[in-house]
């Protein structure tokens, strides 16, 4: 009784004023407990989390400027895309049946050597408009060309991005027959990668972080792999480059080297805790295990390892590296790799494509698989102090589905509905660092037909310059051109 006569007299909380709150539905918090919330919320102050529980609590202590009614709704922290070329190819006019090594060679880089800073703008708010479509705050940049002109696109875009310049020496074992674009020497290819830090620092946007990114698929020395590990973190960024990325990969190192790629990459002194190898679709256990005693993080790209037929199924060892705790993001790649950027798919063939290699229904559960492109992203990109769960302090980066079609409902379990049967189409708004980009499927900051209508410019005037028909349909096209 005597505490019920306390509680009598003390005043009623004060409000305190915050300026977002979503309030109402499922709030799944990816934090270290991994709390859900049936009825939660979120409150949001300037560009942070000021705090995260049930609803009727966080409703009652704070005075918001602005709530949205999450009720039936299941809201995330903004999914984190490991790997989204913005260097990019007109999605579509790839033609397929190729390996990933002639692609390369006789589409991908022609392409990327004919592109503007005016195509790289274009395409830079084609790809972020895309991804926020689909619920993404964060992604990685893996190496692109006009530096300062993507910058200026990305911060229009109000996208969370780390980004490097595209940079190789074409000295490793693949690199004989590479285009003439980009011609550099190791020392030249280090001092772009150093100046590529500079230009993203002296930018000193608080959205967007610095990255080395080097290209790897065997086309970089290895004096340029060790010196990009040793800046990355001298420098306390991200090592970003491609590894063990095909079979062909894997037999040509082991031709020139006796070693398998990361296993070289260990060898040679060039894993370490900054170090970010994507795709990775080849591996034994012995590399799970050099990984990570390195402390290296990887990117998964299951939908480009499919499309590509990389193998990934066979050779690739994802649950053994969830089991040794290395830190993985996952990713949907380059326009034309895997043509989508939807990590709900990535998600869902990140679960299921090891359960049916393993025949082992729980070889990578529903829960590893939204860690993987959440919290797991975010420590894989070295961001996890800021991004990648609903937690106090954290940025407010938020992804809110609406659950209320059939991928979602009969609503019971939003773990399983999210990971087996949501697309990014029912995303319904996007908060990155407590602005709305997306709201109720619209974009808040760019006009959508405008920016697509300068993509396809791009696209139709990049495939001019290398002679390729943009619809290399089997089945023939009966009427007039494209205009
Ligand atoms: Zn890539």
């Amino acid at each position: 009784m005597a505490n019920i006569e306390d509680q009598r007299r003390s005043p009623p909380a004060a409000e305190e004023q915050v300026d977002l709150l979503l309030s109402g539905g499922w709030v799944l918090t990816v934090d270290a407990q991994r709390r859900v919330f049936r009825h939660g919320a979120v409150a949001i102050r300037g560009s942070k989390i000021v705090d995260v529980g049930g609803a009727a609590d966080l409703t009652r202590r704070y005075r918001a400027t602005r709530t949205i009614d999450t009720s039936g709704m299941v809201v995330l922290p903004g999914l984190i895309n490991g790997h989204r070329h913005l260097l990019c190819t007109p999605k579509g006019a790839q033609p397929d049946g190729n390996t990933t090594l002639e692609n390369l060679r006789d589409f991908v880089y022609p392409a990327f050597a004919s592109l503007t800073e005016e195509d790289m703008q274009a395409y830079t708010a084609h790809a972020t408009a895309e991804m926020i479509r689909f619920g993404t705050t964060t992604f990685e940049e893996p190496g692109c060309v006009h530096l300062p002109a993507v910058l200026e696109a990305l911060v229009k875009s109000g996208m969370r991005c780390r980004v490097g310049p595209w940079t190789w020496d074409q000295g490793g074992v693949a690199g004989a027959n590479c285009p003439d674009w980009i011609r550099l020497t190791t020392a030249e290819a280090v001092q772009r990668l150093e100046q590529g830090l500079e230009t993203v620092r002296a930018f000193d946007h608080p959205l967007i972080d610095d990255a080395v990114t080097i290209e790897g698929v065997g086309t970089c020395s290895d004096g340029l792999n060790v010196a990009a590990a040793n800046l990355a973190r001298e420098a306390d960024s991200l090592f970003v480059l491609h590894k063990a990325t095909s079979e062909q990969e894997v037999r040509l190192e082991r031709e020139a080297f006796g070693h398998r790629p990361v296993e070289h990459m260990y060898r040679i002194g060039a894993l370490n805790e900054h170090v970010f190898m994507n795709h990775v679709t080849s591996l034994e256990d012995f590399e799970v295990s050099m990984i990570a005693e390195s402390g290296a993080r990887i990117g998964q790209n299951p939908s480009t390892a499919l499309k590509l037929s990389k193998g990934t199924t066979q050779t690739g060892k994802w649950p053994e590296l969830l089991r040794a705790g290395v830190p993985i993001a996952l990713g949907t790649d380059a326009e034309n790799a895997s043509n989508h950027a939807d990590l709900c798919r990535a998600m869902y063939l990140a679960a299921l494509l090891p359960r049916d290699a393993r025949r082992d229904p729980s070889a990578v559960t529903a829960e590893q698989a939204i860690e993987m492109a959440t919290i797991g992203g975010a420590t894989a990109l070295r961001m996890d102090d800021r991004i990648g769960s609903l937690e106090t302090g954290k940025e407010a980066d938020v992804t809110l589905f609406a659950a209320s079609d059939f991928d979602w409902r009969p609503l019971h379990n939003p773990i399983s509905n999210l990971v087996y049967g949501a697309t990014g189409y029912s995303v319904d708004t996007v908060v990155i660092a407590g602005q709305i980009v997306l709201e109720h499927g619209v974009h808040t900051r760019i006009d959508l037909e405008e920016t697509r209508a300068r993509a396809e410019a791009s696209d139709r005037r990049v495939l001019r310059d290398l002679g390729v028909d943009p619809a290399p349909l089997s089945w023939p096209i009966v009427d007039g051109p494209d205009d």
